[in-house]
């Protein structure tokens, strides 16, 4: 078998350009031609991960099967290639560091004065290599976080550099950057690529494949002046245009020849036409295809930022393609929302999703949805705190616990009916403590979960520090809220149910994080298909 190939993305001009969907579409187009490829991302930040940001800062927190807090671009590896990635997928500034002054602290580096180069930068190589060397992948997809020319990057590129050299052509750069259009003048400006390239130069590294974002096309003539400026094949000059859905982005990019353009690079023989993208057109068909709508309401704090609750936007998008609609998401902030405006901001959907998230702000909201949809009986999600809402506003208007709540906003409350676990009460580091990770749960029969799944064991991902309190078990079954999944070792609540109500249905884990394009996550499919017939009743 041949060594392992590594690929690295970087970007150039501007951020949020798509390197992460760029990055998890070469993958994309790499697996459908066969290969085994993983990707991986190196953020320059120095939080050791991202699991202690706002998602106001980066988006949401990803969180991989193996308890790993990630950066969300984690996520679109996992959908787009439909792998699992763990924490060796995800490394910052943050991590390398910790890491090496670990080692110094040790004596590991035998009286040496520790440095950026060789240090720092054999760390990060070490790293990079970690995956290829473990599981022999063909491809190793390593996307570099920020902008070149970033000081915070400079020792990821610097490494970038050294492993070109020590890998010659089994190591890769594609950069991406940006092609602005100036209306005034009416044409597409290269230089600010020119420069980005240049810059790349001057830290040794010559970029082996461009990718030109663009908002129009780039003529074949401009392209070729790039190449030329660039010292780079033509052929290896992608444009990149604005597509209608990020779906649409591997099948663009194979029609641009990127896929042909890395194999050429790596010396690699190919087919034009030995790709399998059928699943994938088949999907995106569907997605473009979807005339009705289904309108889902997401109830939460962040939610004036798109990409604070990605994971749970896409797998709505993926159930509701495979039920032929289109998703209208209706975001209501939890703050805003009371028990005057409920109506006028509820009323118009077909299914409410109240959102995950930390700390009392927007909670009231988020209580006042849960009752809304139960006495409503409108289909109803509730993810992580989203859940632990349904429980206490149940156990306050049906339980008549005026006063339950979870210990996470008032540590006195009479009804803890959402505490902390024994093994939380000692943490007070922040980072990496929570219950994280996959972990197995037994579903009840005849619940809504078990016809979801189809099977009496599951496994889903979580990230939270509290629990439902299972003193109050009896007292909510013998009302109408059933724990329909119990982790099978610590008899944890994982799922509970109103059987009685058409779907309302909250979960301690987080099933979003699993759900990809190739296969949508059962639950977030049942929930649609509840909120598709609520809407028929109409
Ligand atoms: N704040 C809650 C807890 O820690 C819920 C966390 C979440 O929604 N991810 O338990």
């Amino acid at each position: 078998m041949a060594e392992t190939k590594y690929i690295f993305v970087t970007g150039g001009v501007a951020s949020s350009l798509g390197k992460g969907i760029i990055s998890a579409s070469i993958g994309k187009l790499l697996q459908a031609r066969g290969y085994s490829v993983t990707i991986q991302k190196f953020d320059p930040y120095i939080n050791v991960d991202p699991g202690t940001l706002n998602p106001y800062e980066h988006g949401e927190c990803y969180v991989t099967v193996d308890g790993h807090e990630a950066d969300l671009d984690l996520g679109h590896y996992e959908r787009f290639l439909n792998i699992r990635t763990t924490r060796a997928n995800n490394t910052t500034t943050g991590r390398i560091y910790k890491s090496v002054i670990e080692k110094e602290r040790r004596g590991d580096y035998l009286g040496k004065t520790v440095q950026v180069i060789p240090h720092i930068t054999d760390e990060i190589k070490r790293n990079i290599k970690f995956l290829g060397n473990k599981y022999k992948y063909d491809f190793v997809i390593t996307e570099i976080g920020g902008t070149v020319g970033d000081i915070e990057s400079l020792p990821f590129i610097e490494a970038v550099r050294q492993m070109r050299w020590e890998l010659g052509k089994s190591c890769i750069n594609i950069h991406l950057t940006y092609v602005p259009y100036l209306a005034a003048a009416k044409e597409l400006k290269t230089k600010p690529t020119q420069h980005s390239v240049k810059q790349l130069q001057e830290m040794g590294i010559q970029p082996d494949v461009l990718v030109l974002r663009t908002e129009r096309h780039i003529p074949v003539e401009m392209r070729k002046k790039v190449a030329l400026f660039c010292n780079v094949d033509h052929e290896s000059v992608v444009e990149c245009i604005d597509a209608r859905n990020i779906y649409e982005v591997p099948l663009l990019m194979h029609k641009e020849g990127l896929d042909t353009a890395v194999l050429k690079k790596v010396g690699f023989s190919y087919k034009e036409d030995d790709i399998n993208l059928t699943d994938w057109k088949g999907f995106v068909d569907r997605y473009n295809q979807a005339k009705d709508t289904i309108r889902i309401a997401l109830v939460g704090k962040y939610v004036g930022l798109q990409d604070a609750y990605k994971s749970i936007n896409e797998a709505l998008i993926q159930a509701a393609t495979y039920n032929d609609r289109k998703l209208v998401l209706n975001c209501v902030l939890s703050e805003e929302l009371t028990e005057e405006n409920a109506d006028e901001l509820l009323k118009n959907n077909d299914g409410i999703v109240i959102a995950p998230g930390f700390g009392q702000r927007g909670i009231e909201g988020k209580f006042v949805a849960a009752r809304y949809a139960r006495e409503k009986d409108i289909p109803a999600f509730g993810i992580c705190l989203g859940m632990q809402c349904m429980v206490i506003e149940f156990a306050r208007n049906v339980l008549g616990l005026k006063l339950a709540n979870s210990t996470e906003m008032d540590s006195k409350t009479p009804d803890n009916v959402i505490d902390l676990m024994e093994s939380q009460k000692e943490v007070t580091d922040m980072g990496g403590t929570m219950r994280l990770g996959a972990f197995d749960c037994h579903l009840t029969e005849d619940s809504n979960a078990y016809k979801a799944y189809k099977k009496m064991t599951i496994s889903e991902r979580h990230r939270h520090r509290y629990e439902f309190n299972n003193n109050y078990k009896e007292a909510f079954e013998k009302a109408g809220m059933s724990c329909t999944g119990i982790n099978p070792e610590t008899k944890l609540v994982e799922i509970v149910e109103i059987t009685s109500l058409k779907w309302y249905l909250g979960t301690q884990f987080h099933p979003e994080y699993g759900s990809t394009v190739l296969a949508p996550n059962p639950l977030f499919m049942s929930f649609v298909e509840a909120a598709i017939s609520n809407s028929k009743k109409k």
